[in-house]
């Protein structure tokens, strides 16, 4: 139908064709995200239309930014689509790591716990909670860690929970998405069933949800099934790919309070940091986001089903419902892992000539491969694919500003296996 467009991609009809067999069967499926994703652009526009989002709460602000309305606008506009009290959303969040790092840190005092009723916490807050030493980490501030992992890679150790909750436990973290494991990632629902048993064990504990990836894959967020703090970045999802830096803290207000004094200091606050200008596509990215997020969301079935068919690992499988916008393809080899990378990125509208090679990432334990051509640097919101090279070689897949473009960087990267022999041919029938 289309090829004839491919063709100058370098996309082969082979793998075209394979591509075209393996959606036909994705039609009801991508009709029920788009529905989700009229829900939640609903959820948005409500939002901005009670809090009369105008022109005026675009204008750029500088020093201070005492009675910066666009920046609490923007925070008012948060709040009420992630039904909270409060909201902290701000370019002087730097990124995912620095919002869960103010998020807990001001939430917690020493002498306190945190528990991780999921499993080890994304790499990189590892260092933030001291796991792995590090300069500055709660562990250094006498705040402690435990961690209860999951059964099976997949359910809650129960009884393993209530034993570890103490009467030091302060602050449960729960990681919604997978991040660089290949253990599931968890529905809202669950984490609900999860909030609501570790508050009946210890009802004043605090529940903080890493919310990254998850935005706008359900119709419901944490928030909205007891999570005191959900916390994200908005060079992923809520960015919707135009936000150009910034993290959020949606949650109580006591929590939120905590959170902006830690992040500014004590006695100011939420009533300093200017928005430089930014604020405009901090709004404009929220608005798309719910589209954008169903677009990736649609690659990651795509790319889940064309590499199970293909006899990889995939996690999640190509059949099951999404709860975010990873998708995990086990390629057995760092051969195989480079060439997939070398696909998405060579399908990018920024830097397509480039090469990626593995490399030492800060924050991260081991060598690190990383596609991704992208209007804002490192925006995983963006088409991108990563993981650490190691056993067993799995390849994290995420991202497309449009469905169009993820299409594109999936067919690419199967390409590369193609043409480098690294797939079995038969299979693609
Ligand atoms: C990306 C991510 C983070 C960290 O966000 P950065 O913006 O990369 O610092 C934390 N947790 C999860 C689950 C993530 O996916």
């Amino acid at each position: 139908m289309n090829y004839e467009g491919y063709k100058k991609t370098g996309i082969s009809e082979k793998v075209y064709n394979f591509g075209e067999i393996i959606l036909k069967d994705l039609e009801e499926r991508f009709k029920e995200i788009d529905e989700i994703a009229e829900y939640n652009q609903l959820k948005v526009i409500s939002a901005m239309q009670k809090n009369r989002l105008s022109a005026n709460h675009f204008m750029a602000t500088t020093g201070y930014g005492y009675n910066d309305e666009g920046r609490d606008n923007l925070e008012r506009i948060y709040k009420d689509t992630f039904h909270t009290e409060a909201a902290l959303v701000r370019p002087q969040i730097t990124c995912g790591t620095h919002a869960l790092a103010v998020a807990l840190g001001a939430n917690v005092r020493p002498g306190d716990e945190i528990l991780s009723p999921v499993g080890k916490p994304y790499d990189t807050l590892e260092e933030v909670i001291g796991i792995r030493d590090s300069i500055g980490s709660l562990k250094e501030w006498g705040v402690s860690y435990r961690q209860v992992d999951l059964i099976n890679n997949a359910d809650f150790d129960y009884e393993g929970i209530k034993n570890a909750i103490n009467e030091k436990t302060k602050l449960v973290t729960i990681q919604r998405s997978k991040g660089y494991q290949t253990r599931e990632t968890l529905s809202v629902k669950k984490i609900g069933e999860l909030i609501k048993f570790v508050k009946e064990i210890k009802p004043d504990v605090i529940c903080m949800v890493d919310n990254c990836y998850g935005e706008f894959v359900e119709k419901i967020e944490p928030s909205d099934v007891g999570a005191d703090m959900i916390v994200g970045s908005l060079i992923k999802n809520p960015g919707g790919g135009l936000a150009p830096i910034g993290g959020y803290i949606c949650g109580r207000q006591d929590c939120i309070d905590q959170c902006a004094y830690r992040l500014s200091a004590p006695g100011l606050g939420q009533e300093v940091g200017a928005n430089l200008g930014i604020i405009q596509s901090m709004y404009q990215g929220f608005f798309l986001a719910p589209t954008v997020v169903a677009g990736a969301v649609k690659g990651a079935i795509f790319a889940a089903n064309i590499y199970e068919k293909l006899g990889f690992k995939v996690v999640p499988d190509g059949k099951v419902t999404r709860h975010d916008i990873i998708q995990a393809v086990e390629l057995g080899s760092a051969e195989r892992m480079i060439a997939f990378c070398e696909g998405i990125q060579s399908a990018a509208p920024v830097d397509s000539y480039v090469t990626p090679v593995p490399w030492a990432m800060p924050g991260y334990d081991d060598d690190v491969i990383m596609a991704a051509g992208a209007f804002i640097q490192g925006s995983s919101i963006e088409l991108s694919a990563d993981g650490p090279v190691k056993e067993p070689y799995a390849v994290y897949f995420q991202g497309g500003l449009t469905w169009n473009h993820a299409k594109l960087g999936i067919l690419m990267s199967l390409q590369k296996l193609y043409e480098k022999g690294l797939v079995d041919e038969d299979k693609m029938n």
